[in-house]
């Protein structure tokens, strides 16, 4: 059918393609693929100044099919949210600038004077409950510990964003 070498790679991607969703849990592929024809997810902004942990929520979140980017510190998370308006933050506790729950009170700040009101998660190693209240304290709506895990990440997206 194809002669050039072109059309032999395409031949050979397009018989792969479905394998590679296959391979993938059914629910994520269905994920990648609705993401793809509609681009419905939303945006998320992950704040969060540790190298890795950037690297492994960025990981997550490009499997999810929601849209994402990332700031080092509390202080450009405040920027981005008053700028970008993202439907959803990630919020680190502990980060240099300002940290996460510092960085929450100002964006509940701005927000009282517009009718905006943006989902924001507090991510922290620091798992006891006084994290939690104080957290719950400064306006985030809800609470993950790290190490975080790629289940814990979606499920806390979808019931927040309805994904
Ligand atoms: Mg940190």
């Amino acid at each position: 059918m194809f002669s050039d070498t072109k059309g032999r790679w395409a031949v050979v991607f397009i018989a792969i393609y479905p394998k590679i969703f296959a391979v993938m849990e059914p629910p994520m592929a269905c994920r990648r693929l609705w993401h793809l024809l509609n681009k419905e997810f939303g945006m998320i902004l992950i704040a969060e100044d540790n190298l890795v942990n950037q690297i492994v929520i960025q990981q997550m979140l490009a499997d999810t099919g929601y849209d994402h980017a990332l700031v080092e510190n509390g202080k450009l998370a405040v920027e981005f949210c008053k700028t970008h308006k993202p439907d959803l933050v990630l919020m680190d506790i502990s980060m240099p600038e300002m940290n996460g729950l510092d960085a929450t009170k100002a964006i509940r700040s701005i927000e009282k004077e517009t009718a905006d009101r943006i989902v924001i998660i507090a991510v922290t190693a620091h798992a006891a409950d006084f994290d939690r209240n104080l957290c719950m304290e400064v306006g985030m709506d809800d609470f993950m510990s790290k190490p975080l895990s790629m289940g814990r990440v979606i499920e806390m997206l979808d019931s927040w964003l309805g994904g």
